[in-house]
């Protein structure tokens, strides 16, 4: 087994956590950026040293290849000669190196399981492990059971003991339909914990339960129409999917397993699933930040949770490049229910284009009907958050703003014990103040609600807060409504932010409980 580190990957300080969740990030040598990389990798040279040839690679042969100029890292099973992409790499040379010569899969997964390796490293790779290194067999095995459960051994064997119960699932048929039953055995469960894909034969239904994912995965045996409904049965913990047949035939089976088929698996051991969204709209709200509305396949069930984000992914330049985003409602006034379809079909997104940026200029130039392609979304923010919540505090900064609206919105919609919201906003100029007056209205519509702006760079005209988060803004803002007050923090901005506000936190001697900082 190849032996991994497991310090935290990349290091706090390194530029590379600050990209993942910030937007300060030490300046890479000129002409080494992203786009220089992708370039690189087009040109046609041999990056590995091996004229394009693949070997495969021993655990002794890995280790040799250690040092800067000669500098191999395995990710899941694959070797990769990262050395001619070390300057080029955000998190610095030496985040790579600590995975230098062994199997970085850990360590990379800790950081940017969705960063697409394999596209932007397609040119570095060495070959496979001769030996494959820690991937749980289970999970690559197909399982031949269908419409059944499958033994509990081959279900529970990879799972650690505070697993949830294993669902499984069964189906039925009428003249036109096909049923799909999913058994969760979980009474928590709504219609956002499953989501639903199918494209030609293949059909995806995936539901996630706490920090695993249950699939039901097949080859349909025949064909069916594109649309289709779901239904959840919270008091049984049972999810219905019923599919339209083309044609009025009877079905022998369901079909044929694909991969990870009726297993329960950590979510983290899975790769992340995308299906093509197209391009509805895009409008303006500020200077730089772009409202863009895209649809969802009609093949598509997927609604993304409260304080989750998905990633989006484009081909640029002949790479595919992949970034977090924050879905939002339409408005802040959008009413908290479970959407209703056809309207869930549409995912909104506050997105800031950087014009030196390599993926939001990108976006920008999509025409109308144009196709992104959208993940499963993902986040650690938990609705339990909210129980008997009465005070809530929003401390956001530039597009940090984009988690705050959905849990806003919840709260004031769903959370009865609550007292009062308060957001502080911090931008550099009231330029980039984001939804500004659907913000003002929403203060002066809903007394629990307050709004404070603060200004990083103001014009002379600004008499209303300034400066950088600090314990001076904070201490006052953050007043509980009474001594024993059940409250909760919300962060989110540039990594430098982020990070001080939860140190400015801990000083006003709020809990770790009590924070939730979004970092992705
Ligand atoms: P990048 O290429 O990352 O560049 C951005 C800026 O940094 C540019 O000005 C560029 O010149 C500069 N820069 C890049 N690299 C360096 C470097 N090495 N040294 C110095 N400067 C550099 N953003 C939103 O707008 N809306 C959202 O809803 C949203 N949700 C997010 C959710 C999560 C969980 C996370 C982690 C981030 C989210 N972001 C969101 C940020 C988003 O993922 C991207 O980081 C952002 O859109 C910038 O991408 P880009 O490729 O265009 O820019
Ligand atoms: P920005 O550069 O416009 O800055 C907004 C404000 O952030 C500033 O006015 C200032 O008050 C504060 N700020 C900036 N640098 C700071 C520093 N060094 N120390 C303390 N405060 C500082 O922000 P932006 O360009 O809109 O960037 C928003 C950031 O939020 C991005 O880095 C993005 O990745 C992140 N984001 C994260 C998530 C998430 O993790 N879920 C979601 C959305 C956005």
């Amino acid at each position: 087994m190849l032996n991994v580190p497991s310090q935290s990957f990349p290091a706090p300080s390194s530029q590379q956590r600050a990209a993942s969740g910030g937007r300060s990030k030490v300046p890479l040598k000129q002409g080494r950026s992203l786009m220089d990389w992708i370039r690189l990798t087009k040109s046609g040279k041999d990056l590995t040293g091996l004229k394009g040839r693949l070997i495969e690679v021993t655990e002794e042969e890995l280790k040799k290849h250690n040092t800067k100029n000669d500098c191999w890292i395995c990710i899941r099973g694959l070797v990769y000669n990262v050395s001619p992409y070390m300057e080029y790499h955000p998190g610095g040379e030496d985040e790579l190196m600590r995975a230098a010569g062994s199997d970085g899969t850990d360590l990379f997964d800790q950081v940017h399981r969705w960063v697409n390796y394999e596209s932007m490293l397609r040119e570095c790779l060495v070959g496979r492990m001769a030996v494959k290194p820690a991937v749980p067999k289970d999970c690559r095995e197909e399982k031949k059971v269908l419409n059944g459960m499958l033994p509990k051994s081959q279900v529970t064997g990879m799972l650690a003991k505070e697993s949830p119960v294993s669902p499984s699932y069964d189906w039925f048929q009428t003249d036109s339909s096909v049923t799909i039953v999913i058994y969760t055995k979980q009474k928590d469960i709504n219609l956002e914990s499953v989501i639903v894909d199918h494209q030609f034969d293949t059909f995806r239904a995936e539901t996630i339960i706490k920090d695993y994912s249950y699939l039901v995965h097949v080859g349909l045996s025949h064909e069916i129409q594109e649309d289709f409904s779901v239904r959840v049965v919270k008091n049984v913990g049972k999810i219905e999917i019923v599919l339209k047949k083309k044609e009025n035939t009877s079905w022998e089976c369901l079909g044929r397993p694909l991969e990870n088929h009726n297993l329960l698996i950590l979510k983290k051991d899975t790769g992340l699933y995308y299906r093509k969204c197209q391009l509805i709209s895009k409008e303006t709200v500020t200077h730089d930040v772009k409202f863009f509305c895209l649809m969802l396949p009609r093949s598509t069930h997927l609604q993304v949770p409260v304080g989750q984000h998905v990633y989006l992914k484009l081909t640029i330049t002949g790479t595919e490049i992949v970034k977090p985003y924050t879905p939002v409602p339409d408005s802040l006034f959008s009413e908290f229910k479970e959407p209703v379809l056809p309207n869930n079909k549409y995912i909104y997104f506050l997105i800031k284009i950087y014009p030196a940026g390599l993926f939001t200029p990108q976006l920008d130039h999509l025409q109308i009907g144009d196709f992104v392609s959208v993940s499963s979304p993902e986040g650690n923010f938990k609705i339990s958050q909210f129980q008997e919540l009465e005070d809530f505090f929003l401390l956001a900064a530039g597009t940090g703003f984009t988690p705050m609206v959905k849990v806003l919105n919840y709260a004031l919609n769903n959370v009865p014990s609550l007292r009062k919201v308060k957001l502080m906003f911090f931008n550099k100029t009231e330029d980039d103040i984001i939804w500004r007056s659907q913000l003002e209205k929403l203060s002066f519509k809903d007394k629990r609600f307050d709004v404070e702006f603060v200004l990083s760079a103001p014009t002379s005209e600004w008499n209303g807060k300034t400066g950088y988060i600090s314990s001076g803004l904070l201490s006052e803002f953050l007043k509980r409504s009474s001594d024993r007050s059940k409250v909760l923090i919300c962060v989110c901005g540039p990594m430098p932010f982020t990070e001080q506000g939860i140190r400015v936190l801990h000083d006003l001697n709020f809990s770790k409980d009590e924070v939730h900082s979004f970092t992705g």
